[in-house]
């Protein structure tokens, strides 16, 4: 009725883009007018903004001027791009027919409109829109009966993925994908945390209403999608699962208006296949990112050596999520080691890379009725380096000889590469048909290679005689009337004859007859005969029906390419795979980097080791890194099981916390680790708390954020994961913060069992070594050179002896006067012992709430003992009032 209202009155454009915006209310609407994509009412003003467009008025709707701005049809992707990244979401309308068949239909007739897509973060294909190195995923979270289910799409790949999850671990799982977009039942957007989690980790939200969630009409949508009749064929998947791929393939059918994609089969994976990293550990460990947000620095920019774009996010995509199983793990490290050892061939695999495009997502494109002929020149190139690549694996060009030796993990991309009878035909088909550079666009024609198809052969020929005809006519022409005239040809008038005024008026009359005037000049004046006229039909017809040809040979090719997706992914997955195993292969030659020895212990081994991406930045500025060992091991057999490490401020310990945390992540990715040897036994779970990374938006203070981080790791924590915990309980009162530090190494220690390194400048901490069976302590060295600090940043086992916290704060600049005076109030506390809390005889608790509890108690009863003696002057005593006090302060006590 809202519609009917606003109708009143509209012109008839008006009101099919009136009706057409009604179906697409959360969109801005592109609608298609002639050679510009236009933007109406609020739209208009939204864009212009967004934009910087000039922002216009187009006529009058019921009595007001209809705000409007346009972009040109033809640069319409940057300026979708530019709206995407502003958090729009664009819906497209397009022209569907010719103009000139809606005014065949009547003069007031309005030229077929209609959606041809919805261009949203997480659907995105273009290459103009999306980020060359980095995945751009699209999830969906739903829950059925009590099962949370979060399925993820990546349209330019193909890849189709979902798994269950709880509300404590999808923030795991949120930020391993990073979703550019969610889809989200309505219902569980309702819940404060999650809601919260969302919008920190899940890109732009799409709240989605119940009926998109229903699991029976997903399940129908998912065999539409995929063109089968059940999907048993592609496993069990659970109510919740099925609701959340359901979702993703209504909003593929609502954004790609009806258009099917080419998918992968779902693979459904469990939160046991990796190795879990909740969102804070994943951010102070800067893996695909710095905490400050750029690629630079991280993890991922420290040891990419990748080619293609697809290697580089294959990688991406194995460091965020790193495996669990050692024989999978293993797997990986055989190919890299293979690649290690094969240099030669590593260099070839790699110069043959070099020559790969965009594969996956040409082909995305292709699937979706997008793309043109350069796409096909991608699939055609990607093809014939399959065959090359296939020969630099085999060292040969014998059919089978390969190294005996080679990895089944390399061995299974080689037959990923071995193309098929059907997609060999395919490659031919392509050679044959198309021309050497071909161009991006369908638009004008031109790609088909001569001699590819025998119509379009005549067609060509036909329009090329033709201008040789003209030519001649040309020639004749010039003959007959003495003239230096000149046949020439505009879209408008076609082929026509031109003569400067001087010449026109020096026509005789019988030429004059024999021509047909069609325009008049300034200086020229331009004619026809009938003749020239008949034969600029005829090659009017012959380039637009060869344009139309050239357009059903690309739609027979693309319909081919997509016949072959399948193969063809998997094609460009064994490319990617391969590209990331020889730039690891690369990254370690470079770095000195050993394969890790993973296995199910519980140990974790690590000599001479180094941070990758520390020692990167050192090296570049010609600085050396110094390698230390780190070892631990849960079952407390071969080392201690949790190390606490000291040392001045600026020592290195966070560096030595992170390495090793890193050597986890890199191993378990299946990478070599910057190390001499390391022995892993898998972890299940890596925790760090690192740093004090504030967390305004959510209103908690930085002591609150490190509480909250830390108690989700003590209660999370199993003996097989792995703890990085950096100077806990710096954010409050010095015994405050001691008393949660100490608590917490033994609960670490004695509860969770896990392996766990703790930083800290408590240096009271380091007695837990002699009260705790399985704790070391270890110190980051550094000494005073002439009233300086030097740091080594060499770990050595047993505690700092003292905190050089004044050194450093002159080696940062304080003024000299401040550090002298510091220097002299630390030389005073230091003999006033009586200030320092005493730990040693603390009694160890079960749990952290009764340890702090306690130091806290025994804390305020201290005090008052210590009041009591401070007011003491021995001197003044006489033994009987010494006697009466000793009896005082008992009962204090
Ligand atoms: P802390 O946590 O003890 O304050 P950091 O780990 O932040 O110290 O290290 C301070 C700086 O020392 C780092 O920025 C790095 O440049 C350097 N550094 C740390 N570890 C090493 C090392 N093993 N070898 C060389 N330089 C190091």
């Amino acid at each position: 009725d809202g519609l009917k209202a606003q109708l009143d009155g509209a012109t008839p454009v008006m009101a099919q883009y009136l009706e057409i915006k009604a179906q697409n209310p959360d969109a801005l609407l592109f609608f298609r007018m002639g050679d510009f994509y236009e933007v109406f009412f609020d739209d208009a003003v939204k864009a212009a903004g967004a934009l910087s467009l000039a922002l216009t008025k187009r006529g009058r709707h019921q009595g007001e001027e209809i705000p409007m701005a346009g972009v040109p049809a033809h640069a319409a992707e940057a300026y979708i791009a530019k709206l995407i990244r502003a958090g729009f979401r664009v819906a497209v309308c397009d022209q569907l027919e010719d103009p000139s068949e809606a005014k065949k239909r009547g003069s007031k007739s309005v030229v077929k409109r209609g959606i041809v897509r919805i261009v949203t973060p997480g659907t995105l294909t273009e290459d103009t829109l999306l980020e060359e190195r980095g995945a751009n995923r699209l999830i969906a979270l739903s829950q059925r009966a009590g099962v949370m289910a979060l399925a993820s799409l990546e349209l330019s790949t193909g890849e189709v993925e979902c798994l269950e999850t709880t509300p404590e671990t999808l923030g795991t799982h949120l930020s391993a994908l990073r979703p550019s977009e969610s889809l989200v039942a309505d219902r569980l957007l309702q819940d404060e945390n999650l809601y919260a989690l969302l919008k920190y980790c899940g890109g732009v939200l799409q709240p989605q209403s119940a009926s998109l969630s229903d699991p029976a009409a997903g399940e129908a949508r998912l065999k539409r999608l995929y063109g089968v009749d059940t999907l048993d064929g592609f496993g069990a998947f659970s109510l919740a699962e099925v609701s959340a791929m359901g979702m993703l393939a209504a909003y593929i059918d609502l954004t790609q208006a009806g258009k099917v994609p080419v998918l992968k089969a779902p693979k459904k994976t469990t939160s046991l296949a990796f190795l879990a990293i909740d969102p804070s550990t994943r951010q102070s460990l800067e893996i695909e990112r710095t905490q400050k947000g750029s690629r630079e620095g991280s993890l991922m920019s420290a040891i990419d050596r990748t080619i293609t774009s697809g290697g580089s996010r294959l990688l991406a995509a194995r460091l965020s999520r790193p495996l669990n199983h050692p024989d999978e793990i293993n797997r990986r490290l055989d190919a890299v080691q293979w690649f290690v050892e094969h240099r030669g061939l590593r260099q070839n695999l790699r110069d043959t890379l070099r020559g790969m495009s965009d594969l996956a997502r040409a082909l995305s494109r292709l699937g979706l009725g997008r793309g043109g002929p350069r796409d096909l020149k991608v699939i055609k190139d990607g093809l014939e380096l399959a065959g090359e690549t296939i020969r630099v694996l085999k060292q040969t060009d014998a059919e089978d000889a390969l190294d005996p030796r080679c990895p089944t993990e390399i061995r299974s991309h080689i037959k990923a590469l071995t193309v098929s009878d059907s997609v060999a035909d395919l490659r031919f088909k392509l050679d044959m048909a198309l021309v050497e550079e071909p161009p991006l666009s369908t638009r004008d024609g031109g790609f088909i290679k001569a001699g590819y198809n025998s119509n379009l052969n005549e067609l060509i020929t036909l329009r090329n005689d033709s201008r040789q005809i003209i030519l001649r006519m040309e020639s004749d022409l010039q003959q007959e009337t003495g003239l230096p005239l000149k046949i020439k040809y505009n879209a408008v008038l076609g082929y026509f004859i031109e003569l400067t005024s001087k010449q026109a008026d020096s026509l005789s009359d019988s030429d004059r007859q024999r021509l047909i005037h069609r325009q008049t000049l300034a200086n020229q004046m331009r004619f026809s005969t009938p003749d020239l006229i008949d034969m600029d039909a005829r090659i009017a017809r012959a380039a637009s029906d060869a344009l139309t040809l050239e357009l059903a040979l690309f739609e027979d090719l693309r319909e081919e390419v997509r016949r072959n997706a399948h193969p063809l992914q998997d094609m460009f997955d064994a490319f990617c795979a391969l590209d990331v195993a020889s730039s690891a292969a690369e990254w370690a030659e470079d770095m000195e980097a050993t394969r890790p020895v993973v296995d199910d212990s519980l140990v974790f081994d690590a000599k001479a080791a180094r941070h990758p991406v520390v020692v990167a930045a050192l090296r570049s500025e010609g600085k050396p890194f110094t390698p230390n060992d780190g070892c631990l091991d849960a079952s407390g057999q071969t080392g201690p099981r949790l190390t606490l490490v000291t040392g001045p401020n600026m020592a290195g310990k966070s560096t030595f916390l992170r390495q090793n945390a890193l050597l986890v992540i890199m191993a378990q990715a299946g990478l070599f680790v910057p190390a001499a040897s390391l022995r892993l036994g898998v972890v299940d779970r890596l925790f760090s708390r690192v740093g004090a990374g504030d967390d305004l938006a959510q209103g908690r203070s930085t002591f609150m954020m490190e509480m909250v981080e830390t108690a989700a790791i003590l209660s999370q924590a199993t003996q097989r994961s792995f703890v990085i915990l950096d100077e806990i309980g710096r954010g409050t009162a010095t015994f405050d913060g001691l008393a949660i530090a100490w608590a917490c190494a033994e609960n670490l220690h004695e509860v969770v069992r896990a392996r766990a390194l703790f930083a800290t400048h408590y240096h009271e901490l380091s007695q837990l070594e002699s009260l705790l069976a399985h704790t070391h302590n270890i110190s980051m060295t550094a000494k005073e050179w002439n009233g300086d600090l030097i740091f080594l940043h060499e770990a050595k086992r047993g505690a700092a002896d003292r905190s050089y916290g004044v050194q450093v704060a002159k080696l940062a600049g304080m003024p000299p006067v401040v550090v002298a005076r510091a220097k002299d109030i630390l030389e005073r506390l230091e003999t006033d012992r009586s200030h320092q809390l005493k730990l040693d005889d603390l009694p160890l608790f079960a749990t952290v709430q009764a340890q702090v509890q306690n130091v806290a108690a025994q804390h305020a009863v201290e005090s008052d003992v210590e009041k009591a003696v401070k007011a003491v002057n021995p001197d003044d005593l006489s033994p009987r009032e010494a006697l009466e006090i000793i009896y005082r302060l008992k009962g204090l006590v």
